[in-house]
C-alpha cells in the first residue's frame, strides 16, 4: 500500500464561529503536506438520526441556531462515519473539522459541536456492521464528552491517554492496546496538541509515526479521526508522519 485513505472535503475550510486557533489553516495546512500519500474521498452529511443516537434534542437544536455551524458539524460527522466505514476494509483518517471529543450527550465546549467519533461508532453498531469497538484518545486533553456518551454502552471501551512524559505516553498506548485485537474495530482521536511546539510539549514528530505504526499494528479495522493540535506550522508535518506510520503498519 502506498497510499491512506483520507476522507476530507472543502467543506473544513469553513470559517464558523469559533475560537482563533481552532482555524481552517489546521486542515488547510494538513491537506498541502499529505496529498502524494493520502487517496481522497469526500464524506456527506451525518443525518439527524445520527445525531440523535449520542445527543439530546436540545443540544442538537442549539447548534441548528448557526446553519453555517450546523452544516460543517454534520460534514464533520460525516467524515468520521466514511473513516470508520472505510476501515472495515483497511485503516482511513478523517481529516475533519471541528472536533468533537469534548461534546458529550447535553453538553459541548472545546471547539466542539458534536461527537463524532462517538457518532460514527454508534452508527457502525446500530447498523451491525460492527458488535464492539475500542477508543484511543491521544488528544492532550481528555475526551470528556466521548466518556460521557459511551461511559453506560457495554460495547464501547473508551482509554484515555493522559502522559506526563514520552515514555509514559508510549507505556500508555501499549497498555491500552493490549487486548485491541479482540475488539471488532480499533478507533483513534488523534489531537497534536501533545506536540513539542504545541500546548503539550511533549512529543516530537517521528513520535506520531510510531503511535500510528503501533495502533495499527494492533487491529487491521482501525480508523483515526483529527481532534486537536494547533502549532499549524507544524501541524502537516506531524500529521503526515501518523499517516507514514499507518502505512509502514499496512505494508
Ligand atoms: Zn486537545
Amino acid at each position: 500500500m502506498d497510499k491512506i485513505s483520507v476522507v476530507y472535503s472543502k467543506d473544513f475550510l469553513t470559517d464558523y464561529p469559533t475560537v482563533d486557533c481552532e482555524c481552517p489553516d489546521r486542515v488547510d495546512k494538513i491537506y498541502s503536506h499529505i496529498r502524494d500519500i493520502a487517496d481522497f474521498t469526500e464524506p456527506g452529511l451525518c443525518d439527524i438520526s445520527d445525531l440523535t443516537l449520542c445527543h439530546s434534542e436540545r443540544l442538537i437544536k442549539s447548534v441548528q441556531r448557526n446553519p453555517v455551524t450546523y452544516n460543517v458539524a454534520c460534514r464533520s460527522a460525516g467524515g468520521a462515519i466514511k473513516a470508520a466505514e472505510l476501515a472495515l476494509k483497511a485503516p482511513s483518517f478523517a481529516l475533519i473539522r471541528p472536533p468533537g471529543h469534548h461534546a458529550g450527550h447535553d453538553f459541548n465546549g472545546g471547539f466542539c459541536f458534536f461527537n463524532n467519533m462517538a457518532i460514527a461508532i454508534k452508527r457502525l453498531i446500530a447498523k451491525g456492521l460492527i458488535g464492539n469497538a475500542l477508543i484511543v484518545d491521544i488528544d492532550l486533553h481528555y475526551g470528556n464528552g466521548t466518556y460521557d456518551i459511551v461511559q453506560a454502552d457495554s460495547n464501547i471501551t473508551f482509554v484515555n491517554i493522559d502522559a506526563a512524559s514520552r515514555e509514559d505516553f508510549f507505556n500508555d498506548i501499549e497498555a491500552a492496546l493490549k487486548n485491541a485485537s479482540s475488539f471488532d474495530m480499533l478507533c483513534c482521536s488523534a489531537g497534536f496538541d501533545t506536540y513539542i511546539n504545541d500546548w503539550g510539549g511533549l512529543l516530537f514528530t517521528d513520535d506520531y509515526r510510531n503511535a500510528a505504526h503501533m495502533l495499527a499494528s494492533s487491529n487491521p479495522h482501525f480508523f483515526t479521526i483529527l481532534e486537536g493540535g494547533y502549532f499549524i506550522p507544524d501541524l502537516g508535518i506531524n500529521v503526515r508522519a501518523y499517516l507514514k506510520g499507518l502505512l509502514e503498519a499496512c505494508s
